[in-house]
């Protein structure tokens, strides 16, 4: 017996169908004595439709409106779910992120979770409630609604269950646990019954959004046991356990997955002088239009000047490219290109650590397709290169294969 979040995503509440049967497995672990809260996502496709809706009137809506409207998502899913509880008989009550008391900061769209009132929702469970509460949203203190940008709702989730102090933490999805990389760019993906959390971090930072980063920062600073299940099977079996140790009897694999983004783009900043306080110059202005940039490289200089390139988020490339262009004088460049068809693939791991010869096999294996290497980045445990985005389906299905991804582990 415990206390168990469990968070059910767009497509797990698409249809009144799916919510009664989200509703069945909830009074399911109910019956087992266990006391559930509930986070749900907005009916697939419905954030996509309100989007598109606000977009119709304000071209850039203004992120204030934009979040009360996307928040109402969420708040149709948790009406809906709490009805389909008390028609089979569970006492349940839905919370808006508001309700709950969630307080964000007040960064509309991408808000950040500041702190949880989990009050009201101790005294429901102890008075035999299963409690269902709107993912992905919050207020700040000025009572503004926020939201917590895409995928939010796995960072409501894993931070209730942190406020909570919940035994587990279960992230229900489409899918019946974390893969290799996406199973639906390559089907001999498998799924992995545990991964650490450092790489889970790394994975959903480079771009598998079947967990939102945020929910796994939190996982690991608030050390919450997290574990990814399907939520179309009626038995989900044991998905993927995020762990915070590594299991000395397990055989790690050097590599564990393959991640890769489609969002970002790549500009340079051409023929700049190679002198002290260029990439100040040049990346000053850029984050005082408050964007943020990802992978950067300068170019040894050759007669004195150089090549400076650098990507930022795709939403954000025309911003970027204009803001460089206005001061290109100034910075002394030559010309400012750009190219935002780019996709950036990664290959995560611990055992890189106790490795050599990965980032030279991952080389390799791209070159022997004729897949040019725009970029590189490393840290301990991943290697990103970016690459044209046309190449990113090959790219990543023989890296599945050629680090063995593709096999069933030893
Ligand atoms: P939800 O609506 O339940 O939050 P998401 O679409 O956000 O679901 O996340 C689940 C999706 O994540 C899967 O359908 C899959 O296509 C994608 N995905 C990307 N990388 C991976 C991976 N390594 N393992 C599993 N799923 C992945
Ligand atoms: N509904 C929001 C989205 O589509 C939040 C979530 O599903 O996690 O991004
Ligand atoms: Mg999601």
């Amino acid at each position: 017996m415990g206390l168990i979040v469990q968070k059910y995503g767009g497509t797990s509440v698409a249809n009144p169908e799916r919510i009664k049967s989200v509703a069945r497995r909830v009074a399911a672990y109910r019956a087992q004595g266990h006391q559930v809260v509930v986070v749900v996502s907005a009916m697939s496709g419905e954030t996509n439709r309100l989007i598109a809706l606000a977009r119709e009137i304000q071209a850039h809506p203004d992120p204030r409106e934009l979040d009360v409207i996307l928040s109402t998502g969420e708040q149709v899913t948790i009406g809906l779910l709490a009805m389909a509880l008390k028609e089979q008989g569970v006492p349940a009550i839905s919370y808006t992120g508001a309700q709950v008391q969630i307080l964000t900061d007040s960064a509309h769209t991408k808000a950040r979770i500041l702190s949880i009132d989990e009050q009201n929702i101790r005294a429901d469970l102890a008075s035999g409630h299963a409690i269902v509460v709107a993912g992905f949203q919050g207020q700040d203190e000025d009572g503004n609604i926020t939201t917590l940008g895409r995928g939010g709702s796995d960072t409501t989730a894993v931070a209730l269950a942190a406020a909570l102090r919940a035994d587990e933490c279960q992230i229900y999805t489409d899918v019946d646990g974390v893969y290799t990389t996406d199973p639906r760019m390559v089907p001999e993906a498998r799924r992995l019954p545990r991964i650490t959390f450092e790489e889970m971090l790394e994975m959903a930072s480079l771009g598998s959004k079947v967990l939102q980063i945020r929910s796994v920062e939190f996982a690991g600073k608030y050390k919450v046991r997290l574990r990814v299940l399907s939520s179309l099977l009626d038995d989900p079996g044991e998905g993927t356990l995020i762990t915070f140790e590594e299991d000395d009897n397990m055989e790690q694999a050097i590599i564990s997955g393959i991640a890769f983004n489609r969002d970002e783009a790549k500009i340079t900043v051409r023929g700049v002088p190679d002198k002290p306080g260029i990439a100040y110059q040049i990346l000053g202005p850029v984050s005082e239009a408050n964007i943020d940039v990802d992978m950067i490289i300068q170019n040894v200089g050759v007669d004195g000047s150089t090549d400076f390139s650098f990507t930022v988020h795709r939403n954000e490339y025309a911003k970027t490219m204009d803001t460089l262009k206005a001061q290109q004088a100034r910075i002394g460049a030559i010309d400012v290109i750009g190219d935002d068809r780019i996709a950036k693939v990664s290959v995560v791991g611990v055992g890189m650590r106790s490795h050599v010869g990965i980032a030279s096999q991952m080389f390799r294996t791209l070159a022997e397709e004729g897949i040019n290497i725009q970029m590189i980045s490393t840290s301990e445990i991943k290697i990103s290169v970016v690459i044209d985005e046309k190449y990113l389906e090959l790219a990543v299905r023989v890296l599945h294969k050629a680090f063995g991804l593709d096999q069933e582990a030893a």
